[in-house]
């Protein structure tokens, strides 16, 4: 874990955050890092924990991404892999959990390409790539991230953590929805389709190459900011089925869903906040200066920190 502290001015932002954690309240079960402000007594910047990296998604790369946004925000965040440390416990100093990494995970080794997903048609290979892939996600652990959300706190989840609700009931019914995979690399549209959401605010249309990720949300779909569509027409034929249908690795026949996907939300949970963003398999897409604008209306939101 690290933490990517600067030497700028906070003053803008903590005022802010001094006004967020007013309105929290005592009751919102949550700890911060007291800091001193000047001659305003003490104030508090909320921390951020995020769970990051799977054998596709290189952690490193996304530290960078992740590094700048809260640079940016002025903001701490600190980093950990260790999906088996994941509790109640780990969460409770934190206000904030991103969680971005998928539900897989290979103890016996993975020799499959790591350009390559599961459950699509498109695969080279046609053939299923993940025979050693096990899950690592308990219920426990979707319960503490439940629980650390009800209690006020926020969960942002991002691009392939979708798949991580096919392995834990738990998480996702505070995520709110589920992967159905994606197609290769490919340029698509990202549209907004709510932009009353403080989340989208002042945020445009934007293209962008990266992974379509096909997801269902359960909620209620108003709370859906984001659609992705590809402009050119081309569909993605998914294997994968709802997980109800046959636990994480559910699938069947190729299916065609079009060429629209699903790709952002944003709901309350209990007292606390949630937000899925799907695009960012690449520092390219994460750093897409729309997408980037998105994602700092998201974490201030979902921090409660007034803009
Ligand atoms: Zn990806």
């Amino acid at each position: 874990m690290r933490s990517n502290e600067t030497d700028r001015s906070r003053r803008a932002l903590l005022k802010g955050i001094v006004a967020a954690t007013a309105a929290l309240g005592p009751a919102s079960g949550t700890a911060a890092v007291p800091m001193q402000g000047a001659g305003t007594g003490e104030i508090f910047r909320p921390r951020t924990l995020a769970l990051i990296g799977d054998r596709a998604h290189n952690s490193d790369a996304i530290r960078v991404s992740l590094d700048r946004l809260f640079n940016e925000l002025e903001l701490p965040i600190e980093y950990t892999t260790n999906y088996y440390d994941l509790s109640a416990e780990l969460l409770r100093p934190y206000r904030l959990f991103v969680c971005f990494r998928d539900n897989y995970v290979f103890p016996n080794g993975n020799l499959s390409p790591s350009g390559t997903a599961r459950g699509s048609r498109q695969n080279p290979l046609g053939a299923d790539l993940f025979p050693n892939a096990q899950y690592w996600i308990t219920e426990e652990q979707g319960q503490a991230v439940k629980e650390f959300v009800e209690s006020g706190n926020s969960l942002y989840s991002m691009h392939n953590n979708v798949f991580l609700s096919r392995s834990s009931k738990n998480y996702r019914e505070v995520q709110g929805g589920v992967a159905l995979s994606h197609p290769a690399l490919r340029p698509f549209k990202v549209k907004i389709v709510n932009r009353e959401h403080p989340v989208t605010k002042g945020v445009s249309d934007f293209m962008v190459t990266d992974e379509q990720h096909y997801a269902i949300y359960d909620k209620d779909p108003r709370n859906i900011l984001l659609n992705s569509e590809n402009i050119d027409g081309l569909v993605f034929d998914a294997t994968l089925r709802d997980p109800v249908e046959g636990g994480p690795g559910a699938s069947g026949p190729p299916r065609n869903l079009g060429t629209t996907s699903t790709s952002g939300w944003a709901h309350e949970f209990g007292r606390g906040r949630v937000v899925f963003t799907a695009i960012g398999h690449t520092i390219h897409a994460m750093w897409q200066p729309e997408h980037l604008k998105l994602q700092k209306n998201a974490v201030r939101w979902l921090l409660k920190i007034e803009s």
